[in-house]
């Protein structure tokens, strides 16, 4: 069984899963990376998952079907190309030998879906699109910060050892907001010095995995003692925990 990150456009990752030839592939926005992987690694494409409908996670879907005749997986509730089977929260779906779960995770945007398997004899995927990045969360398009943090509270439920597939390489722009977020988080430092690393050599930060996350990921810690006060101190707001959720992913957005 073997994980890759596909890169395309200037941070997507199309995550390819292959294993005795047949391979499976999450949020082609672009079809020639997958094209290239496929003959280059002698795959055939079997399935195609979607997690939600921006473009830069399905472009390349017509180009795919055309050229393998893949069946397309996506939200069940939001507006996706012909032909794609609709999934929601509880349906499951099969790609090389792997049963994935299927989680509605709204918040990005109003139907997207996450997918977390367990091979055998390696540690649990999560492919979670652009709910949650390393050091980060997805922007607020269509759901509200109640919706993200329900979300983000279900996909931490799943086993410390899952690796984490996000959609873009956006690691080192979060860790400097989450560094920002959390200075004496020593976790965090080290973490950061390590994607630096990884970035320095051309490599990506990606997989992540959820133990780590857990540890230095401010959107999975908005409810711990340093993270609220650090965004009190920001912004007041009440102690509710979608509002100091809401007004973490607000400082976010204004970090330069
Ligand atoms: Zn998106
Ligand atoms: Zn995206």
């Amino acid at each position: 069984m073997n994980l890759i990150p596909l890169p395309a456009f200037s941070d997507n990752y199309i995550w390819l899963l292959h294993h005795n030839g047949k391979a499976l592939v999450v949020d082609p926005g672009d079809s020639q990376p997958v094209l290239d992987a496929l003959a280059s690694l002698h795959l055939v494409l079997d399935l195609i998952l979607i997690t939600h409908h921006h473009a830069d996670h399905t472009g390349g879907l017509s180009a795919l079907k055309a050229a393998t005749n893949a069946p397309i997986y996506g939200p069940a509730k939001e507006k996706m190309p012909p032909g794609v089977l609709p999934l929601t929260q509880g349906d499951s779906v099969t790609g090389c030998g792997v049963e994935f779960q299927v989680q509605d995770v709204p918040g990005h945007t109003s139907g997207h879906i996450a997918y977390w398997g367990q091979p055998q004899g390696m540690d649990p995927i999560l492919f979670c699109g652009d709910t949650l990045f390393s050091g980060g969360c997805g922007r607020l398009f269509e759901g509200t910060a109640t919706q993200m943090l329900d979300s983000l509270d279900k996909l931490s439920a799943f086993p410390g050892a899952t690796q984490v597939c996000c959609a873009h390489e956006y690691t080192l722009s979060n860790l400097r907001f989450a560094r920002q977020v959390e200075p004496a988080n020593q976790a965090l430092l080290a973490h950061e010095n390590h994607c630096l690393a990884l970035r320095a050599q051309g490599l990506p930060t990606l997989p992540s995995r959820l133990d780590i996350e857990l540890k230095i990921n401010p959107f999975l810690r908005s409810r711990h003692e340093k993270v609220r006060a650090s965004v009190q101190n920001y912004r007041a707001t009440t102690n509710d925990d979608a509002a100091v959720f809401a007004a973490l992913r607000q400082w976010k957005n204004e970090f330069k």
